[in-house]
């Protein structure tokens, strides 16, 4: 089972953070509609993970993070715990909406 990497934000953003659909459809840059969607998608897919043991791999889609280092200002694009060139857990958390709209966020 593949998880969109849009659609585990959505399921950061929405159930874990507990923003608000207007919110979280702006910190993605996508309509509220579009968000729904994706939304509904990715909890249904964790569903049937946690129903039938499927195993989850998040893997494409439109949506890509970015995370900034701000000790060291080196960026890169999987998520990580620490800062890959320095080690530090100062990091900033960049989203960007399939527009190429940055969105930028603290965690
Ligand atoms: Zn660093």
């Amino acid at each position: 089972m593949i998880l969109k990497v849009e659609e585990l934000e959505s399921l950061r953003l929405k159930d874990l953070l507990q923003k608000d659909q207007t919110e979280a459809a702006k910190m993605m840059s996508v309509s509220q509609s579009t968000f729904h969607r994706i939304l509904t998608e990715a909890r249904r897919k964790v569903v049937d993970a946690l129903v039938n043991g499927k195993a989850i791999r998040v893997y494409g889609g439109d949506y890509t993070l970015r995370n900034l280092c701000r000790d060291c200002r080196s960026e890169w694009g999987d998520f990580a715990e620490r800062c890959p060139s320095c080690g530090s857990t100062n990091i900033f958390y960049r989203g960007r909406g399939r527009h190429g709209r940055g969105v930028d966020q603290n965690l």
